[in-house]
């Protein structure tokens, strides 16, 4: 790999940081807002002034981008304590804690009931208590998707080689050529209608290996809607997480 960029601290804008990545492999000038950061990449030959003029005239939409992400980290930062809430297809329930010897999650007349140890440390117990929950999500997310898929097999003509189920950081799905998906255990937190669309362009993938038009009429076959559930899934796929 050559090195033919430089990224560099340009500046705040409203207590952001503001970095500047110039690239030759870039041909025009690209503004993104990033966990609460906003990232510029642009060719070499861009000036600051430009840089500036450019943020000049996004302001709205960065403060905007800005707010939504802040929001989405307020959701979604967890100390594990009583009376917090977790997703589960898409609803909310509250955090029971009761001591037990093994940390175990369990979802019981509409609360998350979770065993865990008493302990002198508050970050032991909420990790503790974390890890139950990861291993309750992982679990279910295994049922309901398996039946998910179970379910459109029919409908798309092709059922995958196998499924298995990983912690993604920025992606929902994926199949590969030996016509194997995998898929995000996050998923089980978002509404069913959600994850089927995620179920459905995986599976569509079984037919074609890319995203050409003959793909999304495929998806459009089975969920008419699917533009509106991928559009969700984009604006609030942030919450999906614990
Ligand atoms: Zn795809």
């Amino acid at each position: 790999m050559t090195k033919s960029s430089d990224t560099r601290y340009f500046g705040d804008f409203e207590g952001a940081p503001i970095t500047v990545r110039r690239t030759a492999r870039k041909k025009s000038i690209a503004l993104s807002v990033r966990d609460g950061a906003i990232v510029i990449l642009s060719p070499k030959h861009v000036s600051d002034r430009e840089i500036d003029a450019l943020i000049a005239t996004n302001t709205d939409w960065v403060r905007g981008k800005l707010a939504k992400q802040a929001e989405t980290k307020k959701r979604t930062e967890r100390t594990f304590v009583d009376g917090e809430q977790f997703l589960y297809l898409g609803e909310e329930y509250p955090l029971k804690v009761v001591d037990g010897r093994k940390a175990l999650a369990e979802l019981v007349e509409g609360s998350f009931v979770v065993h865990a140890r008493r302990s002198q440390i508050p970050e032991r117990r909420a990790r503790s208590i974390r890890a139950a929950f990861l291993r309750w999500y992982k679990s279910e997310a295994e049922t309901v998707l398996t039946q998910r898929v179970a379910f459109f097999s029919p409908r798309i003509g092709r059922t995958p080689k196998r499924i298995s189920f990983r912690d993604y950081k920025s992606m929902w799905g994926k199949c590969d050529v030996e016509g194997r998906i995998t898929f995000n255990w996050k998923l089980v937190m978002a509404p069913e209608h959600i994850l089927d669309y995620v179920v459905v362009h995986e599976m569509a993938h079984l037919h074609h290996l890319n995203h050409a038009p003959a793909f999304w009429q495929r998806v459009e076959a089975v969920l008419p809607d699917y533009k509106q559930r991928r559009k969700w899934l984009k604006d609030h796929g942030g919450l999906l997480t614990i």
